[in-house]
């Protein structure tokens, strides 16, 4: 028995899934399947699980909620990691200007809406119906127009094979944070004021109208397939390119928005990456500008 395989034996009941189908751990329901699948239910295992993939070159991936993961049909070797969100503890503070929200990775970006209501702060309003868990939020600097997660990150708890710490916040940019390679986002420290929580309340709720007039919130997706080029936006290139509509197999670039491409029911991964491979292809011939992918690729592809 391999060293790798003798450790997952020990783990706690539900602890470790292996060969697990992740097309149900992912929001456009498409996808292979992890060696390991491993929710780490205490610090000491997600630290151990860490150092033994280092010590024996195994491969480790992350897993937040697969809101914008594609898992490759070939699946994902070594281990997959997927924090439950009562590894690590919650907590806030709250004094005359606002409050400071410690939240854990694996918790949903909800619950940072949730406890910002409740403690009666305001400024994450932006956040509101994008779904995820924060180490995801984190991890992709996610957001709209009207604001970046990142924006509100006063520091991170980050976990490497070396141990646990918390750090500054690292630099973000559109859609990215630069964290060192390898870590895992434990916890996110968010630093929310006091404010109009009427307003606040408002935005958000004109902000998923909006989305739910937009966008093809009743079907799997994983959200804007492409970032937007500077100075573009990916859906109106790619409505130039007329392929609002456009399906292959069981996947369609949607009919409400381009640049959100839909399960029809059944979709494969081939189905979903030949439709994004068209889409780049049509806008670069069309309009020279190249279309990058905000979903990220987990595993192998066939494709
Ligand atoms: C209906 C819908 C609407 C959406 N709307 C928006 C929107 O308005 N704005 C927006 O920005 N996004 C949007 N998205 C995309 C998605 O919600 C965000 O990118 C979200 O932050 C993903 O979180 P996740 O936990 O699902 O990450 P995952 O897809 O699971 O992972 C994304 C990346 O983060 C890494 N990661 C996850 N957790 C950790 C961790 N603890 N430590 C280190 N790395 C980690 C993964 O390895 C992967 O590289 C939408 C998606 C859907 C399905």
């Amino acid at each position: 028995m391999s060293t790798i395989a003798h450790w997952l034996s020990g783990l706690a009941p539900g602890e470790v899934r292996l060969n697990e189908p992740l097309a149900p751990w992912c929001s456009i329901r498409a996808g292979g399947s992890a060696d390991a699948l491993v929710r780490p239910q205490s610090v000491e295992t997600l630290l151990a699980a860490l150092k033994l993939a280092k010590d024996t070159g195994t491969p480790l991936s992350i897993l937040g909620l697969g809101a914008n993961t594609i898992v490759g049909d070939l699946g994902v070797r070594g281990l997959t990691l997927k924090l439950p969100n009562s590894t690590f503890k919650e907590d806030v503070t709250l004094d005359d200007e606002g409050g400071v929200l410690v939240l854990s990775a694996g918790a949903s970006i909800a619950r940072l809406v949730t406890l910002m209501k409740q403690h009666g702060l305001v400024g994450a309003e932006f956040l509101a119906g994008v779904p995820g868990t924060i180490g995801g939020a984190v991890t992709m600097n996610a957001g709209t127009k009207n604001g970046e997660c990142m924006s509100r990150v006063v520091s991170l708890e980050l976990a490497t094979a070396d141990g646990l710490g918390w750090v500054a916040p690292p630099q973000y940019r559109y859609r990215h944070t630069e964290l060192p390679a390898g870590v895992v986002v434990t916890r996110a420290k968010f630093r929310l004021p006091r404010g109009d929580v009427a307003a606040s309340q408002a935005a958000m709720d004109a902000d998923l109208g909006y989305r739910k007039r937009t966008q093809p919130l009743s079907q799997p997706s994983f959200g804007s397939v492409f970032t937007n080029p500077p100075g573009h936006h990916a859906g109106a290139l790619l409505e130039k390119v007329e392929l609002k509509g456009h399906t292959i197999g069981g996947a369609q670039i949607s009919t409400l928005h381009a640049n959100w491409i839909v399960n029809l029911g059944g979709a494969s991964v081939r189905d979903v990456t030949q439709l994004m491979v068209l889409a780049q292809q049509r806008v670069r011939e069309a309009t020279g500008v190249e279309l990058v992918p905000e979903v990220k690729r987990l595993g192998e592809f066939a494709l």
